[in-house]
């Protein structure tokens, strides 16, 4: 079973509950990406199910493997990957299966990933079901904040509110996570994140994935800091061309993802999400075109010190 860091008090609360039987049959779990409302859902999912005498979630039962595998049949998870919103006929079709007993769980739980994207007559169709449901429904919401549900929601579930880790915390748990990072790395990723540890390993799951030479770009880029792109050009025009080819394609996916960000799509890297919030749509759009632009020239004949410069004067315009 995964364990939740910190919010010592909330998991307190919770053991009580837990130890009682006492569990709600509607939970709003609340925080900003990354906060752990996916861990705590987990635990919530499988303390309901699971079929050990005391200490539930045991961890070690059918049940509670079943939950932690994602697969447990009668843990549905309620939404419409891909798209902006969840429609109300989605949230119908799950309304209507709320009625059938459990496969074999001891509840049917109902999970919400992303409950602040239901629209207002899904969230109507949601409360007609939570107002009264079958003894052996339960429902786990997630949203960023509760203000994004409508009062009448919120007013019959208990939220659950995910606070920030303690550095002490965050930063020992980032070093076990990954352990030959430098030290000064896992501060900055920490900091970055505000306190939130699926953010931080985002942002340094994502800092390996990505060259360092597309990191940089996108912090200058997002900065507007046109020397600091020309001290990254300069060095790149002794490359060879099948070195440069993916950067510069690297760098131009970035940009897509830092557009997509701006329409307001979510789960984008942490390194495109900083562009889309600081240069417009437009901007993105003119240097993600140089940039397929000297890719091309590059495929052409032309030489890897001849796009690099091209490449610094077409992106000079759009700082
Ligand atoms: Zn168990």
């Amino acid at each position: 079973m995964q364990t939740l860091l910190g919010n010592e008090r909330l998991k307190s609360g919770l053991a009580a509950a837990f130890s009682s039987g006492k569990l709600s049959h509607c939970y709003l779990i609340t925080g900003p990406v990354g906060s752990g409302r996916h861990t705590l859902a987990g635990i919530l999912a499988a303390a309901m199910e699971c079929t050990a005498g005391s200490r539930r979630p045991c961890g070690v039962c059918l049940a509670c493997r079943k939950v932690r595998d994602r697969v447990h049949p009668d843990v549905i998870t309620v939404d419409e990957p891909g798209k902006k919103t969840v429609s109300v006929e989605t949230v119908r079709r799950a309304r209507t299966d709320v009625y059938i007993r459990p496969n074999e769980g001891l509840r049917k739980v109902y999970f919400f990933p992303r409950a602040m994207d239901l629209n207002t007559a899904a969230q109507n169709a949601l409360l007609k079901v939570i107002e009264e449901p079958p003894d052996y429904a339960a429902f786990l919401l997630l949203a960023e904040g509760a203000e994004q549900l409508l009062p009448t929601i919120r007013s019959r579930a208990v939220t659950l509110r995910l606070s920030p880790l303690s550095e002490t915390v965050g930063l020992a748990e980032l070093r076990r996570r990954f352990p030959d990072r430098p030290q000064a790395a896992l501060v900055d990723a920490w900091t970055r994140a505000g306190g939130f540890l699926g953010q931080a390993e985002t942002i340094l799951t994502e800092a390996s994935a990505l060259a360092p030479e597309t990191l940089r770009f996108a912090d200058c880029f997002a900065r507007r800091d046109r020397l600091g792109l020309t001290e990254l050009l300069v060095p790149m025009e002794r490359m060879k061309r099948d070195q440069l080819q993916p950067l510069l394609l690297e760098w131009a996916e970035v940009l897509h993802q830092a557009m997509l960000v701006r329409t307001g799509l979510p789960g984008a890297w942490e390194t495109a999400r900083q562009i889309g919030y600081s240069r417009t749509t437009a901007e993105a759009l003119r240097a993600r075109q140089s940039l397929c632009r000297a890719a091309e020239l590059l495929n052409g004949n032309v030489s890897p010190g001849a796009v690099c410069g091209a490449l610094q004067v077409w992106l000079d315009e759009t700082n």
